[in-house]
């Protein structure tokens, strides 16, 4: 018989070609396999049916490791056999189908590990050693379909061995594309912060040498630069710490090996298949009580973000040092986009690092590493990005139509809703200047191209002014697609609902900040959510509460603790006794107090993150936001050894949970109760009055699901309690696990509203 079959998933870049090659030799079936334009692959075979039959099992049992199939097509052909053998035979640019992609980049493999340390192998110490499992792959490829021309593989024709592994259907780099070694790949080479190169036989190790010794290396790893310097010397991290951006952001770390990590962080069976998968993203990890790094990583933070090498140059780094870990963190300058090209490093990096180790492949596509942590066995992502994007995450049902989703403006994502799947984009950022948009618009566009998607409504934020929105409205026009318009904390509730599957739900989205359907500001709501754009109602939220100076507050938590703290005592002692923390110190105080004898025209709040602002300001823990979540992030550090000291019963109004006594009671318990127990009792209060309002909110609407989400959700105290209150009352919890929390899973929840709209 002869039948076409056509493979839709992450079928390129993973080996796919040279499996299908071998299965279907070992079957005896002639014919060819070949890429297509459109990320899938198409097979011919001609044999019996039963080889056939045979084939098609194989093809699913004992597919390549990181292959995802998500469908199978057969279609029988009439005519005489033509072929006398099986091939692998020129890729086609037809775009035929639609929803298959590339897959992400990938650690390096232990068979390729093993090479780099084997010294008769030919690739011994080569620090791009791959593998057709292993290696850069989004990052790599410009254009489908995924042969070698159309990566940034193009400008290092194979050499003679090379060529022979690549053409050998036995060896493990037949079809890699890839595969490279020392005679015909890219190189490593040092320079100066200059540019200037510095001769070295051995760069990389030499880079790793001059980590240790105290310098700043810029590291060009594969989808974009770290700045890298050692994790146990202040005064490298004193310098890095001087940039404005980074007075205080933790810095994340990367580990010479899992024993190393042990030695300064603890890591349970989760956190540890996550650090270890082919994904390598960066976990938050609590310190271990032995730690001994620097302080200036993450100041007064009880975690800490760690990764492993995931290329044969970070292994390498390593090999001729002491160190545990050297911090590694991505190389952007303020509210930029991570550098990736060589030029634009020396421009933008020259004046914060000492030394560059550069490669001279170039880097397709940029991506930054992810950031996710572990509640209880619960992975919970904060950021998805190198080594997830662009899988798809699967839905379980088609949508209606194809629908680009924008995001919000910070910590953007974008997302592309082809059928069940859904793509999200790599991590974006802030959409607040040209470069990110352009990214963000760049981005979005490979991935539509890649998946092959006809898309026909793009969906944005409700924010009039938001650069997405603006963009979502030209796209809408340029391309008659339909413009569709989702409420912020709709879209996290929607995000949840499209995870787990479920037509309703009362979310509760906790954030900063999103633009409430009344135009306010919402950040700590609680919803009833149905599919569809009108599928949903506020049900409820946390007490209004003033932002004395709208964005400065957000800077300068100890206002929004004053206009909190006003409604219940007069604040003018304590604000004039803290009156230094201000940044103008007096006279600031004084306009501030003047400021609430006028409350009217303060603007209002019901954001969760504010009034964690707050407690973290009336506690002492932070006075200045220095980087997004700083306050709340080191209330939960403050909070983690503490207990539930004062017990407080949550008083709900109507739809309203009050948080103006919280914080009174917080005040006067200073000095009488523990910091750490204070901070946690923040904790306990909230995440037991929002469970209560949800919960009560989901009996009265007949609602069996109540789930937490927008980026509070990450805080593992406040998840962990709700849970606990929420499944106390008999309801189940839902929480994220694939997409994240916060503003990075908001495409994605915009595209779901979007693509599930009935007419
Ligand atoms: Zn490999
Ligand atoms: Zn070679
Ligand atoms: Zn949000």
């Amino acid at each position: 018989m002869r039948v076409k079959v056509n493979v839709k998933g992450i079928v390129q870049g993973v080996g796919f070609r040279p499996f299908v090659y071998r299965i279907a030799v070992s079957h005896g079936l002639n014919g060819y396999v070949r890429n297509l334009g459109d990320a899938g692959v198409d097979i011919l075979l001609e044999g019996t049916a039963d080889a056939v039959d045979g084939f098609l099992r194989d093809l699913q049992a004992k597919k390549p490791p990181q292959a995802r199939i998500h469908e199978v097509t057969k279609t029988p052909l009439s005519g005489e056999n033509e072929y006398a053998a099986f091939t692998i035979i020129r890729s086609s640019e037809a775009l035929e189908h639609s929803g298959s992609v590339i897959p992400p980049d990938s650690a390096i493999c232990s068979d390729c590990l093993r090479e780099l340390r084997d010294p008769a192998d030919p690739r011994f110490d080569y620090f791009f050693i791959t593998c057709v499992n292993c290696g850069p792959r989004f990052t790599i490829i410009k254009r489908l379909p995924y042969d070698r021309e159309n990566t940034t593989m193009h400008e290092f024709p194979l050499c003679g061995f090379c060529q022979r592994e690549y053409e050998d259907p036995l060896n493990r780099r037949f079809h890699a594309q890839t595969v490279a070694c020392p005679a015909c790949g890219p190189k490593a080479y040092l320079t100066t912060k200059n540019g200037e190169p510095v001769e070295a036989a051995d760069p990389v190790r030499e880079a790793g040498h001059l980590l240790s010794e105290g310098n700043v290396v810029a590291v060009k790893g594969y989808g974009g630069f770290h700045i890298a310097a050692s994790a146990v010397r202040e005064a490298p991290l004193a310098r890095l710490r001087l940039s404005k951006h980074r007075r205080a952001k933790p810095f994340a770390l990367m580990a010479q090996s899992l024993a190393a990590i042990q030695e300064f962080a603890e890591v349970n069976s989760k956190e540890q298949e996550l650090l270890t998968s082919p994904a390598r993203p960066i976990v938050l990890l609590n310190k271990s009580p032995s730690y001994s790094l620097s302080e200036l990583i993450a100041p007064d933070l009880h975690n800490v973000g760690v990764m492993l090498p995931y290329s044969a140059m970070h292994y390498m780094l390593f090999d001729r040092v002491a160190d545990a870990a050297f911090v590694m963190t991505s190389a952007n300058p303020a509210s930029q986009p991570i550098v990736k090209d060589n030029a634009e490093a020396i421009r933008t990096l020259g004046g914060t690092v000492d030394y560059f180790l550069f490669h001279n492949r170039q880097i397709a596509y940029r991506c930054d590493d992810s950031v996710t942590r572990v509640h209880g066995s619960r992975n919970a992502f904060l950021r998805r990005s190198r080594g997830y994007a662009p899988a798809p995450v699967m839905l379980k049902g088609k949508a209606k139509r194809c629908v680009v989703g924008l995001g919000g403006e910070l910590n953007n994502v974008s997302c592309v809703l082809n059928g069940e799947k859904a793509f999200l984009s790599q991590h974006i950022g802030d959409v607040e200047n040209l470069e990110t948009r352009r990214f963000l618009q760049d981005a979005t566009a490979h991935l539509i191209r890649l998946t092959n998607s006809h898309v026909d409504a793009v969906a944005c934020d409700l924010h009039p002014k938001f650069t997405t929105t603006h963009l979502a409205r030209e796209l809408a026009q340029q391309n008659g697609w339909r413009l569709v318009q989702v409420q912020h904390h709709h879209a996290h509730v929607a995000a949840l609902m499209a995870e787990h599957n479920v037509d309703e739900i009362v979310g509760v989205a906790c954030d900063g900040y999103g633009y409430g359907a009344d135009g306010g500001a919402w950040g700590g709501e609680v919803l009833l959510c149905s599919r569809g754009i009108e599928g949903f109602r506020r049900l409820g939220h946390l007490e209004s509460q003033p932002l004395l100076g709208g964005d400065v507050a957000t800077r300068y938590p100890l206002r929004i603790a004053a206009g909190i703290l006003s409604k219940k005592m007069d604040v003018a002692p304590w604000l004039l006794e803290n009156a230094q923390r201000l940044p103008h110190g007096e006279t600031e105080a004084e306009l501030i107090l003047s400021q609430l004898q006028k409350p009217q025209n303060i603007p209002q709040t019901t954001s969760l993150g504010r009034v964690l602002d707050a407690a973290a300001a009336v506690l002492g823990i932070c006075y200045e936001r220095t980087y997004e979540g700083e306050a709340a992030m080191k209330l939960e550090s403050a909070a983690f050894h503490g207990k539930d000291a004062l017990r407080m019963e949550p008083v709900i109004r109507g739809d309203e949970l009050d948080t103006a006594q919280l914080l009174l009671s917080i005040y006067d318990s200073r000095g009488v109760v523990s910091l750490a127990d204070l901070a946690y009792s923040v904790h306990a209060y909230l995440a037991r009055g929002l469970a209560v309002l949800a919960a009560e909110k989901a009996a009265e609407s007949g609602v069996g699901a109540v789930g937490f989400t927008g980026g509070s959700a990450v805080n593992a105290i406040l998840a962990q309690l709700m849970r606990d209150a929420v499944e106390a009352r008999g309801l189940r919890f839902l929480v994220h696990e694939t997409v994240p929390s916060g503003d990075g899973g908001v495409a994605f929840g915009q595209a779901f509203v979007g693509g599930f709209l009935d007419s």
